[in-house]
């Protein structure tokens, strides 16, 4: 056989990608599709998960024989990233649109305890906060507090550019507390203060500036005409699964599995470094079974 370097650097590539060992902290969602894509090119792959099960904010449990996703419970089907994962693991045909105006608030204090998702808002700000809906939510005083938003002038100089402040400063705590923090959690696992309102709500700030007020420029977005339109975002097209979002972890701990990656659980990393070119994790040894903890110190590098 000639040793030609076409001839030698495919498997020599193979050998090399065989050699890269590569640790994946953390076994909720974006961990498994890390260690997907390292397993892919034939890495050798270990997934540390500090609870005894992988899946992290993704989790379905059985409620009278009903899966219920007790945590996160929709995937944005616009993300052309998301639909070709479950394609790739076969579960296609298990997504379902999610349910529209569903989401409810919880925690509400007094009597009202909970209470439906008001309907005219964005990222839950209410396009008019006396609504009866709204009010609900907020009370009388919060709704008195968000109409201050209809007094106050627009920004003129720069915007705000956190979603929580921003709303905060023109509409109060209740609204940023029981409408708009409920929805950013939910859908991005993120505090208001730390969205970015461009973002978020393309064409928010903009509208604020044009219309004079927070409230009318969500009443401007939904509208989507008129001088004052400004272009609202696509709306979401959010899907879940038959059976739960627990399917695509299971789908991903299979495939991984299939690709001879390795998911241990119970395996909390208190510590990870690097010393003479070689990464090392410190594993809670005790969260580990006998069995994995010999193969946990030694396995990154
Ligand atoms: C209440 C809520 C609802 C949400 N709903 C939706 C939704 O409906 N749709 C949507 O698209 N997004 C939703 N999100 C956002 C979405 O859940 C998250 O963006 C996504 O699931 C986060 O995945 P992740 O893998 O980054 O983190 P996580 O799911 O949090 O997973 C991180 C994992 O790392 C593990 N870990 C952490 N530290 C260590 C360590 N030192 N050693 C070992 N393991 C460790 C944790 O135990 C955990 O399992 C929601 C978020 C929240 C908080």
């Amino acid at each position: 056989m000639v040793d030609t370097p076409h001839e030698t650097s495919e498997p020599d590539a193979i050998a090399r990608v065989r050699r890269i060992r590569v640790a994946v902290i953390g076994g909720g969602i974006a961990g498994l599709v890390a260690a997907l894509e390292w397993a892919r090119i034939g890495a050798s792959v270990t997934v540390f998960e500090a609870q005894d099960r992988l899946g992290g904010a993704i989790e379905t449990r059985e409620l009278d024989d009903l899966p219920v996703d007790v945590v996160a419970d929709t995937l944005p089907l616009r993300d052309a990233t998301v639909v070709a994962l479950l394609a790739e693991l076969g579960l296609s045909d298990a997504v379902e649109a999610a349910a529209a105006h569903s989401a409810w608030v919880a925690g509400l204090p007094g009597a009202v305890g909970a209470a439906p998702l008001p309907a005219d808002t964005t990222l839950g700000i209410p396009a008019n906060p006396w609504a009866d809906d709204v009010r609900r939510v907020i009370g009388w005083s919060g709704a008195w507090r968000a109409y201050v938003d209809r007094l106050r002038p627009p920004l003129t100089i720069g915007h705000e550019r956190s979603l929580g402040r921003l709303v905060r400063n023109r509409m109060g705590d209740r609204v940023v507390d029981r409408l708009v923090a409920p929805v950013t959690w939910g859908l991005y696992g993120v505090h208001p203060d730390d969205i970015d309102v461009d973002a978020a709500a393309p064409g928010l700030s903009a509208a604020l500036t044009r219309v004079g007020s927070l409230s009318g420029a969500v009443t401007a977005q939904a509208a989507g005409s008129g001088p004052d339109a400004v272009p609202a975002p696509a709306p979401p097209s959010r899907g879940t699964l038959r059976g739960g979002l627990g399917l695509l972890v299971d789908a991903l701990a299979q495939r991984l599995a299939e690709l001879d990656a390795t998911a241990v659980t119970s395996a909390d990393v208190s510590a990870l470094t690097r010393r003479d070119g070689v990464w090392r994790l410190d594993v809670d040894p005790g969260a580990l079974t006998g069995a994995d903890r010999g193969d946990a110190p030694d396995a990154p590098d």
